[in-house]
């Protein structure tokens, strides 16, 4: 249950214990008006806007789901106790957590581009408690007919299923840009079985409608001035991350290089189950946490906590640690 589901029954009430439950019951419940204020449960902003250099980033939550986890997700070939006691030492929950799904809206005054398109109606987390990025669009300032370039950092349905929308293009006038060795993964028929059929169909459905409005990059290509790819291949086989930089400031936007702000850090090592080439991943990991730490990057994770924005300390006992932008990408 979430907090802001959670509502004062009489389970609750009991559960408070006889005096207070007994003032509770007598006063604010048998006479609403009593009440000081309404609970109004948890409030959390969908859209947050920074600055780099004269870019604008806008990241937009696409889902506020809790899952089970990091173990098994994170730390397959781990101990659980060991996961567990990692998760206690960094004061958040053993076995629920709620990531990031944070497709990003970069405005560079010439382009607006959209990296990923959420869960839309069929993706990890599809409707009603995933798939918002159609609804949140709006409200974070953009048109989604406005949107000119879509960015796909690699081909799993959370990135993917928001490309059409009721049949339609959410974004209608946009291009789409996707590693070639992405592409040529997912987009075949009859390549894939089992699960992985089930992942690839999700793409086929929302890549074919548009397959003749896609650009084939390949790592170090530019996708527009400003924004670099680079390899980041293992979670797939076309994985990509892209180097944003303005104004002689640069970022970092790494799709799926990490899963759990805590485990994917600390241990890049441990397995992540959605991984499907394990130790290339692991190598990614290593390779693009120490490239962020030693830049000194700000990163977007997508699926970081939202808002997913921060930066990679490199712990003296090893491993990496996400540390959460404050007010760096601020004017
Ligand atoms: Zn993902």
């Amino acid at each position: 249950m979430t907090p802001s589901k959670m509502q004062l029954n009489r389970r609750n009430l009991l559960a408070l214990g006889g005096a207070a439950a007994a003032t509770l019951a007598a006063g604010s419940l048998a006479n609403p008006a009593a009440a000081r204020a309404p609970l109004l449960g948890v409030s959390l902003a969908k859209h947050w806007r920074y600055k780099l250099g004269a870019f604008e980033i806008t990241t937009i939550m696409d889902s506020e789901a809790f899952i089970d986890g990091p173990y098994p997700i994170i730390g397959k070939n781990a101990e659980e106790a060991d996961v567990r006691a990692l998760m206690r030492t960094n004061l958040v929950p053993e076995t629920r957590y709620q990531p990031g799904f944070s497709p990003t809206v970069i405005n560079t005054g010439k382009h607006l581009v959209l990296f990923d398109t959420g869960n839309g109606a069929t993706g990890f987390v599809p409707r009603p408690n995933g798939g918002w990025l159609v609804d949140q669009l709006g409200p974070a300032g953009f048109k989604s007919e406005d949107i000119d370039v879509v960015v796909l950092s690699h081909g799993h349905p959370d990135h993917v299923a928001g490309i059409m929308e009721n049949g339609k293009p959410l974004c209608p006038n946009a291009r789409y840009v996707i590693c070639g060795a992405e592409y040529d993964y997912w987009a075949p028929a009859n390549k894939h079985t089992g699960e992985l059929e089930s992942l690839a169909a999700v793409f086929r459905a929302n890549a074919l409608p548009v397959a003749e409005k896609f650009t084939m990059i390949k790592p170090g290509d530019d996708v527009v001035p400003g924004i670099r790819s680079l390899a980041a291949h293992g979670h797939t086989p076309g994985h990509l991350a892209f180097v944003i930089e303005s104004e002689g400031k640069q970022m970092l936007f790494w799709g799926d290089c990490a899963h759990h702000h805590v485990a994917s850090l600390a241990r890049p090592d441990w397995h992540c189950v959605f991984d499907i080439d394990k130790e290339q991943a692991v190598a990614t990991r290593k390779t693009i946490y120490e490239m962020a730490a030693t830049e000194r990057w700000p990163v977007i994770g997508y699926h970081m906590p939202f808002p997913s924005i921060g930066y990679v300390e490199r712990r003296p006992t090893g491993g990496y640690r996400w540390v959460e932008h404050s007010f760096q990408l601020y004017p």
